[in-house]
């Protein structure tokens, strides 16, 4: 798998000359070569979606069009941007915590070729505008299990949350589920863990969420065409060069997946993360309390993950030689680095003592990793900064 990593000179031929540097690049061609390495690992039959809240450039939707199974999308917004950007024929299935009578008409109307649905309520729903429209709807139940789920970064089940419908609570759902004759069950939903790092860890609990729909089929005489296992495969942002185990967690699936019902994924981390970075120049350095800073060209306007997350997000110093001030250059050397952006907020940090080499204003700060879960959660007009450049390469961009 590949990461994204320009020198200052790529940079420097691909932005806008005129002002302070801060991009976005994108390589849409290492994007797609992953999602092809992803595919290639999984067990036969098993599908591979794109989670579109990751990143949902039209740019990256279009690139992945062609490999990946289709697209998985949390509001009507999503919807309109995948048919916008990769077509009517792309295969789109649907997610997310609550849903308007609206989305499901836009869903019908748009061929959403299933819905997740994660309560009793969103089942009524479903229902009353599907038969409405004299239609029938696919749907998975989304379920949130009961027991703990070993560690990850964020978690979706196996806790309290918001997400899914109560394991105890599914053989209701499902009795309710028989009154709801404008849907048609094809089977479970899980995504219960975000960035699992553990490819092991995360084929047991797949086996497990497996093994447990199979089990509902027995029990209720249901027909189980598919469970889909939601995404989560991690990343880990302390490490750029680690990768998830795609081919182990493959194998160790294997005997459990062999056979119905056909499998799903849709992950958005693993696979949007490593193409792109986020690069900005510095536009000065001081030493505060003690501390070194270099106030950057951008911030967590543009990139609020590591802010979000309270990490240290991974970047190159890329050395620029130009100097066009009639003054010395102001430069921090052999320093513990602390990286800030143009917002009045102390929480506009993307790293916090860092050890760095040498950093001199007019040096770019390369940000690693930066295509999933970067622009896409960020509050892109607090204090009205310009945006940044956002450059896509590759063929697929063409
Ligand atoms: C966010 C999300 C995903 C993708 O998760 P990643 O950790 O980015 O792989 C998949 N399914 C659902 C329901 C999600 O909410």
């Amino acid at each position: 798998m590949t990461l994204l990593k320009p020198t200052a000179a790529q940079v420097a031929a691909l932005v806008d000359g005129d002002r302070p540097v801060c991009a976005f690049l994108h390589d849409l061609d290492a994007l797609c070569r992953q999602a092809r390495s992803m595919i290639g690992a999984l067990p036969p039959g098993a599908e591979l979606f794109y989670a579109v809240k990751a990143n949902n450039a039209a740019e990256t939707l279009r690139a992945l069009a062609p490999h990946v199974a289709g697209f998985e999308v949390a509001s009507a917004g999503e919807i309109l941007k995948v048919r916008a950007a990769a077509g009517p024929d792309v295969r789109i299935i649907m997610g997310g915590p609550v849903r308007t009578h609206a989305d499901i008409a836009l869903l019908l109307a748009q061929r959403v070729e299933r819905l997740h649905v994660e309560s009793v309520q969103m089942l009524r729903i479903a229902n009353a505008v599907a038969a409405e429209a004299g239609t029938t709807l696919p749907i998975l139940l989304r379920v949130n299990l009961a027991g703990p789920v070993p560690g990850a970064t964020l978690t979706m089940g196996g806790v309290a949350t918001q997400f899914g419908i109560a394991q105890s609570d599914i053989p209701d759902a499902l009795r309710m589920l028989k009154e709801c004759t404008a849907l048609r069950f094809d089977g479970f939903h899980f995504h219960t863990v975000s960035n699992n790092r553990d490819a092991a860890g995360h084929a047991a609990l797949c086996t497990m969420e497996l093994n447990l729909a199979r089990a509902w089929a027995t029990e209720h005489g249901l027909d189980l065409r598919i469970v889909n296992l939601g995404g989560g495969w991690g990343v880990d942002y302390a490490d750029p060069n680690w990768r998830f185990d795609v081919a182990g967690f493959a194998r160790a699936l294997a005997s459990a997946s062999a056979g119905a019902p056909a499998l799903q994924f849709e992950c958005g981390r693993i696979l949007a993360a490593y193409h792109a970075v986020y690069v900005c120049e510095i536009l000065d350095i001081k030493t505060v309390h003690g501390r070194a800073f270099a106030l950057l060209r951008g911030g967590s306007h543009h990139f609020r993950l590591p802010s979000s997350w309270v990490h240290d997000h991974p970047f190159l110093v890329l050395p620029r030689d130009a100097w066009p001030h009639p003054w010395p250059r102001p430069e921090l050397a052999n320093t513990m680095l602390t990286l800030t952006g143009e917002l009045c907020t102390p929480k506009d940090v993307l790293a916090r003592n860092v050890p760095v080499a040498r950093a001199r204003i007019g040096d770019l700060i390369c940000f690693l990793m930066a295509g999933a879960y970067g622009w896409e959660i960020s509050h892109h007009d607090f204090l009205s900064h310009p945006h940044p450049e956002r450059i896509y390469l590759g063929e697929a961009a063409a």
